[in-house]
């Protein structure tokens, strides 16, 4: 009995270690509430957060770029091109179905009905055009120096700052220097940029990269082991940061807890709001992936997500869905065993365009602005609403409250103020957390339904070069 408790702890340490994390930061984060850390105290306190953000963010530039090479040259073009027809048909499915759930559950709910006399706030943000975005997100594709993709991303039209924002609610401040706080987290709007990376034009440069070496054959062969050496190192070191995690998330959770605006003054609309966000993103989460995850694959999709729980706890911790792509790694290989093609393949992109945590949140953010401007929407403008929602969520970046910034171009689509922004920051810092988890839930289900519809492709590959066990 001793043996299979002890068995039972080795097996799922890393899940013990991170459930304890997240419980001991939210209780600790409590307890030093009364405390009311400076701002430099609070930063102090979470730097083990802030190392773990970093340690995470530094191996995203050549996971992405090794993870993506050789996943796919791994496979002969038509295998690739199925494959990634599949993850496509997935993305497109399942966020159009998330921005629905976000449109009905606002519609429904109704959380801005009152008037808005309550907030005052004062803020800035420049108008973005949605034409204006949404070619920076087509040019982002093509950047014209690789090496300045992998260093910084790229001042465009749409690179604006939100500035200086204050929120009131009856007089009372819930919100201060919100440009501040968006400042620290180097949130600079850039459509597919990622802490500072052009990921998006990296990701278009791989996979042809990755397609091209594939097809060369023996000739294709160095750089492929090159690529496939790094990948291997890099999730190495993947290993020996997850250890790490724990206390990382521990300490940001904690961190967020001590330094949040006090929101129980909150107007009931914010409040409402809120929880139309937490159902709309609990039946995508709970209910429309596992049953698609279901229907497709006959698994029990509440054991692949248990498999996957690390890499959950870490988005909620980070609220970034690409500095946890290394867990996610991890994750679906190691727990889920999900054949490593796929995961290199469809990881990388699913983590920079496939957001359905965003998309439904955005659509819902923009709705919720309208009702609150008493503004009545017809059919067209929200429909305009859910394709406007669906391209910021490819837009935005995998770090923490994109989301808020690319909202701008859904605003904008149907005339709606965008300096209402500044209502909903407030809420943001936690939203985006769930969202982020949703995000990162939606792309390892991707992986797990791609490999099962690729399985006779991926057999007929194994067959092919003589392996018996589907493995690199
Ligand atoms: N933080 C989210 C992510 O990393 C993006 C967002 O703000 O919605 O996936």
């Amino acid at each position: 009995k001793q043996d299979d408790v002890k068995s039972f702890c080795v097996k799922n340490a890393f899940v013990i270690l991170t459930v304890t994390a997240v419980i001991t930061g939210i209780i600790l984060g409590f307890a030093l509430r009364p405390y009311k850390m400076s701002y430099r105290e609070v930063k102090y306190f979470s730097f083990p957060g802030e190392l773990l953000m970093r340690m995470l963010q530094m191996l995203v530039l050549p996971l992405l770029v090794s993870s993506l090479i050789t996943g796919i040259a791994a496979l002969d073009s038509r295998a690739s091109g199925k494959m990634g027809m599949r993850a496509v048909i997935y993305y497109t499915t399942t966020t159009v179905i998330a921005v629905f759930i976000g449109i009905v559950m606002v519609l429904i709910i109704h959380p801005g009905k009152g008037s808005k006399d309550e907030f005052t706030k004062q803020q800035q943000i420049e108008q973005v055009s949605p034409a204006d975005a949404f070619l920076d997100l087509i040019r982002n594709m093509f950047p014209p120096n690789l090496v300045e993709a992998c260093t910084k991303q790229f001042k465009t039209q749409y690179a604006k700052r939100v500035i200086h924002v204050t929120v009131t609610v009856n007089d009372t401040l819930i919100m201060q220097n919100g440009s501040q706080q968006l400042a620290q987290e180097e949130m600079i709007p850039v459509p597919g940029s990622v802490n500072g990376i052009n990921a998006l034009g990296l990701v278009v440069f791989s996979i042809c990269f990755g397609l091209i070496i594939g097809n060369m054959r023996e000739q294709g062969q160095p750089l492929k082991d090159f690529f496939d050496c790094l990948n291997e190192a890099i999730m190495r070191l993947v290993a020996i940061i997850m250890w790490y995690a724990p206390i990382g998330i521990l300490f940001l959770i904690a961190g967020k807890i001590v330094e949040m605006d006090d929101i129980t003054s909150m107007g009931g609309q914010l409040g409402m709001y809120t929880v139309t966000v937490i159902c709309g993103l609990l039946i995508h989460a709970i209910v429309v992936l596992p049953t698609l995850y279901f229907v497709i694959t006959r698994k029990n999709p509440f054991v692949f997500i248990g498999g996957l729980l690390q890499a959950l706890v870490t988005a909620l911790g980070t609220s970034s869905s690409s500095a946890t792509l290394p867990i996610t790694f991890k994750c679906l290989e190691e727990n889920n065993m999900v054949d490593k093609r796929v995961t290199r393949f469809v990881l990388p992109v699913g983590a920079t365009i496939n957001m359905d945590g965003t998309a439904l949140y955005e659509a819902l953010a923009a709705i919720f602005i309208a009702q609150v401007n008493a503004y009545d929407l017809n059919f067209g403008q929200i429909l305009t609403i859910s394709i406007t929602a669906t391209a910021a969520s490819i837009g935005a970046a995998g770090i923490p409250q994109a989301g808020l910034v690319t909202m701008v171009i859904v605003l904008t689509s149907v005339g709606l103020p965008t300096d209402d922004i500044t209502l909903i920051i407030a809420v943001d810092w936690f939203l985006d957390r769930l969202r982020t988890t949703t995000n990162v839930l939606g792309d390892s289900i991707g992986a797990g339904i791609v490999e099962h519809l690729s399985r006779h492709e991926l057999r007929k590959k194994d067959t092919e070069m003589g392996n018996s066990v589907v493995e690199e």
